[in-house]
C-alpha cells in the first residue's frame, strides 16, 4: 500500500488512542516506518529528532539489538507461561531480583502487570487488601492531584486528574483529587517556595476534611508528565513528606514515566528522597520494546499481604510474560553497564538544562525549565502577564507542528511545549534539539501573529 492509501485504511478500520477520530479522518495519519538511535523516520523520509522517546519509553533509542535478540531467544525457547497455580519462569525471577536492586531499599516485591493502567488498579487492589488485613477495613478513600494522569483503565482514570477525560465516563467514588504543584499556571502572586509549602498543605486539608481514618493512600508522580512537564516547587515533597508523616496513609508514587533515569537518579523517589509503599513503573522498563508494567511493593506492605492467609484474588493472563521480562532484563543491563543514568545526572542533564534555559529569552516563552533530560516550554503572548495567546490553547498544536517541520518532535499540552528526549543524547545532539526547538519558537511566533 502507498502512503494514501494506508492513510485511508487507517481510517476506515483503526480507532487510535487519545484522537479525535473526526480531525484524524480529515488531516490523515503520519506513518512513522523506521527509527535509529534517537531519531524516527516517516513514510515520506522525513527524519526527526524524537524529542519524546516514542511514548516516554523508548530511553535508549531504537537501536538496541540487545533487547530485540532477548525478546526472540525467549520466544524461541519458552515464548509463555504463566505465574498462576503455583508456576513461575526464570526470566520473571531474574527481572525481580534486579528491580529489588535498583528500587529504593526497602522495596523488594514486585507485582508484574502488562502495563501502567494495569499497574494502578493493581495498586488499588493492594491498597485495599493491606488495609482489611490490618482490620481497618474504613480506611478507603485514595487522594491525587488534579491534572494527574495516572493511566486509561476505569482504575488509571479515576486516579487520574483530567477534566477531559473525567467528562467521558463513571469515576470510581473512593477518590479525590487536591492541587497540583504547578506555579506558572496557578501560582498567582506566590513565589515558587510559598506556593510549593501550599499545594502540599492542601493534602494535609484534605485528610482532615475526610478524616485520617478514612483515607487509605496518596498518589502521585514524582514530576507530572502527559500534565504538561510540572516540576513541583523544591519546597513540595518536603512538606508532603511531613504531611504523610503525621498520617498513617500508604504513599503510592507512580513513576511510569521518571523511573528508570529520566531524573538522573533510577527513580524520581531516589531524586526527592521520598520512601513509597508502592510505586508503579511501566514504559522505559522494557524501552519501550515489549509491554510490561508493574508495581514495587515495599516490604511494609509485603509483610502483610504475604504473612496473613488467604488468596489475593488479582492477576493477569500476561503478568510476567517471559519475553517481556526478558526484555526488562537487557534494558536494566544496558541502563547499568553504560552508566546511562549517571551520564545525565553529571553531564547531558546539566548541559541540557543550560541550553533550554537560554529558550526563556524568546519572546513568546514564559517559562523554560527542565530537570534531568525532561523539559517544558511555556508558550505566552505577554510574558509578564503569563497570558496566552487563546483560551483554546492554538499556540501549543501550532509549535507541535513547526517543530516537526524543523525536524524535532516535541509535544503540546495545551500551550505547553514538552519534551522528553532518549537518555542516550549526546551533547551535539542537544544542540541539535535546542536549535529546532528555537527555530519552532520563531515560526510560531510569526503564525500567531
Ligand atoms: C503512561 C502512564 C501511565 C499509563 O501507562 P500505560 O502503559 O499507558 O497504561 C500511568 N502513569 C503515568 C505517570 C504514565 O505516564
Amino acid at each position: 500500500m502507498n502512503k494514501s492509501q494506508l492513510q485511508q485504511h487507517d481510517r476506515e478500520h483503526l480507532l487510535h488512542p487519545f484522537t479525535d477520530f473526526h480531525d484524524l479522518g480529515n488531516q490523515g495519519t503520519r506513518v512513522i516506518t523506521s527509527a535509529e538511535g534517537a531519531y524516527i523516520t516517516d513514510i515520506d523520509g522525513h527524519k526527526m529528532l524524537d524529542g519524546m522517546s516514542g511514548l516516554w519509553c523508548c530511553n535508549l533509542g531504537y537501536s538496541r539489538r540487545e533487547i530485540s535478540e532477548a525478546i526472540y531467544e525467549q520466544l524461541n525457547k519458552l515464548p509463555f507461561y504463566n505465574s498462576f497455580f503455583q508456576c513461575t519462569t526464570v526470566p520473571s525471577i531474574e527481572l525481580a531480583d534486579m528491580l529489588a536492586e535498583v528500587t529504593p531499599a526497602g522495596m523488594n516485591n514486585v507485582f508484574f502487570t502488562g502495563s501502567g493502567s494495569e499497574a494502578n488498579d493493581t495498586n488499588l487492589r493492594i491498597i485495599r487488601r493491606y488495609w482489611d488485613l490490618k482490620e481497618q477495613p474504613e480506611k478507603r478513600i485514595v487522594i491525587s492531584r488534579k491534572n494527574a494522569y495516572h493511566g486509561s483503565t476505569i482504575g488509571g482514570a479515576s486516579l487520574g486528574g483530567m477534566s477531559g477525560m473525567h467528562k467521558q465516563f463513571q469515576s470510581l467514588d473512593y477518590i479525590e483529587h487536591i492541587q497540583q504543584p504547578y506555579w506558572f499556571g496557578e501560582g498567582g502572586d506566590m513565589s515558587p517556595e510559598e506556593f510549593g509549602v501550599h499545594a502540599a498543605r492542601c493534602l494535609d486539608e484534605k485528610i482532615q476534611e475526610l478524616g485520617p481514618e478514612k483515607v487509605a493512600a496518596f498518589i502521585a508522580e514524582p514530576i507530572q508528565g502527559a500534565g504538561g512537564v510540572i516540576i513541583p516547587p523544591e519546597t513540595y515533597w518536603p512538606e508532603i513528606k511531613k504531611v504523610l508523616d503525621q498520617y498513617d496513609i500508604l504513599l503510592v508514587m507512580d513513576e511510569v514515566i521518571f523511573g528508570f533515569g529520566r531524573t538522573g537518579e533510577w527513580f524520581g523517589a531516589d531524586y526527592y528522597g521520598m520512601k513509597p509503599d508502592l510505586m508503579t513503573f511501566a514504559k522505559a522498563v522494557t524501552n519501550g520494546y515489549f509491554p510490561l508494567g508493574g508495581t514495587m511493593v515495599s516490604d511494609r506492605v509485603a509483610e502483610v499481604i504475604k504473612s496473613k492467609g488467604g488468596e489475593f484474588t488479582h492477576g493477569y493472563t500476561y503478568s510476567a510474560h517471559p519475553a517481556a521480562c526478558m526484555a526488562g532484563i537487557a534494558t536494566l543491563n544496558i541502563l547499568r553497564e553504560e552508566k546511562i543514568i549517571e551520564t545525565v545526572r553529571d553531564t547531558t542533564g546539566p548541559y541540557l538544562a543550560k541550553r533550554w534555559a537560554e529558550l526563556a529569552d524568546h519572546p513568546i516563552v514564559g517559562e523554560a525549565r527542565t530537570l534531568g533530560l525532561v523539559g517544558a516550554l511555556e508558550l505566552v503572548k505577554d510574558k509578564n502577564s503569563r497570558a496566552r495567546f487563546d483560551d483554546d490553547c492554538t499556540a501549543g498544536g501550532v509549535c507541535r507542528d513547526m517543530s516537526i517541520k524543523n525536524g524535532l518532535v516535541m509535544r503540546a499540552t495545551g500551550d505547553t511545549m514538552i519534551i522528553a528526549p532518549p537518555l542516550i543524547l549526546t551533547i551535539e545532539q542537544i544542540d541539535e534539539l535546542v536549535e529546532k526547538a528555537h527555530r519552532a519558537l520563531d515560526d510560531t511566533a510569526r503564525a500567531m501573529a
